[in-house]
């Protein structure tokens, strides 16, 4: 048997189609529905064994890839998502070495598209091969799960609906592939913070339900429909933070996005610009005005395209 020294595991990052925000739970948690959506925006986790000599499980931690101003937000130390999910994974089959861990970044820190969430969910899946734990997929979900509300779906990608504190994933049948724009702010939110806002504006809220016409539009695969019916709670939380916001999503709109709103906890805005049985000129044409009028706001640190949905981890 060969024994891997390096792995590189490949993540995307979501957006979310639908993230429906109940009550506080006793846990301090909210009951969420979440329709999450993997998009070709992708970390890379290279995880390689260190000397054996080094006194910690983590020798090093190191991430390239982004702007500064995202990379300057991540911990470089034990902190770090993908080094909590190589030690959970190290406490609980009981094997493990050394390890470097390396970081290419393309998904935005903290900007509502669980970055954090999918390098975890990229160094459990690294780990596991390099150690050769072999954990069973069911495993590998419930150490995700324990690691943070979003990591599971990393690993399973494509599009799936999260009940609970959003960790308990079902599959939704979206048979198309949609084209995407994502505007990139300078700024980050925290997401507690803007789940605290969230209960400041809507101390009342309602048990969470999906939103049947979204589950219609992805089965149907119809672009104009799943555009409507996009819709995110946290949204004014979002917007009641970092009011600019609100201007590049009416920016984006006027260009022609056929769906607009604010990713997760934001501030990264997600415009859907078209898909399903559609002409790729007409999408193509459509893309380029948005990706104008978002860059013409002066509001956007970057302004990127992507396809959705993607599959989930991948080893290089
Ligand atoms: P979510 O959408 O899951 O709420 P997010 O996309 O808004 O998350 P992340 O990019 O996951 O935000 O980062 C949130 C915070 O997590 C960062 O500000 C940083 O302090 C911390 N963090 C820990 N590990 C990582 C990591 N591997 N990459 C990015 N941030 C990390």
């Amino acid at each position: 048997m060969t024994v891997d020294t390096t792995v590189t595991v490949r993540v995307p990052a979501k957006v979310n189609l639908q993230l429906a925000v109940g009550p506080r739970r006793e846990d301090g948690f909210h009951a969420l529905v979440n329709v999450f959506h993997a998009v070709s925006l992708f970390d890379e986790v290279t995880v390689k064994a260190a000397s054996p000599r080094q006194p910690r499980a983590l020798a090093a931690l190191t991430a390239t890839g982004q702007s500064e101003s995202h990379l300057a937000r991540v911990p470089l130390d034990e902190t770090n998502l993908a080094a909590r999910a190589a030690a959970l994974l190290a406490e609980e089959t009981g094997s493990g070495f050394p390890v470097d861990i390396h970081l290419d970044k393309h998904i935005p820190v903290a900007g509502g598209m669980a970055g954090g969430s999918a390098d975890a969910a990229a160094a459990l899946v690294a780990c596991d091969r390099l150690w050769g734990c072999g954990l069973s997929r069911e495993r590998l979900l419930d150490l995700a799960a324990r690691l943070g509300s979003d990591v599971a779906f990393g690993l399973v990608g494509d599009t799936a609906v999260g009940t609970g504190r959003g960790e308990l994933l079902d599959p939704m049948a979206s048979p198309a592939r949609y084209r995407w724009v994502f505007a990139l702010s300078t700024r980050g939110l925290s997401t507690a913070d803007v789940f605290g806002e969230y209960d400041r504006l809507r101390p009342d809220a309602p048990d969470p339900r999906l939103d049947p016409a979204l589950e219609k539009a992805l089965a149907d695969g119809d672009a104009e429909a799943l555009g409507r019916s996009l819709s995110n709670d946290l949204q004014p939380a979002a917007l009641s933070l970092l009011p600019e916001l609100q201007r590049t999503l009416d920016a984006g709109r006027s260009a022609g996005a056929i769906g607009a709103l604010v990713s997760g906890s934001g501030p990264t805005c997600a415009f859907l610009i078209g898909g399903g049985g559609e002409d790729a000129a007409v999408v193509a044409e459509r893309e380029a005005g948005v990706v104008a009028a978002l860059r013409a706001t002066g509001l956007c640190e970057q302004v990127v395209a992507a396809d959705g949905d993607v599959p989930g981890t991948t080893v290089l």
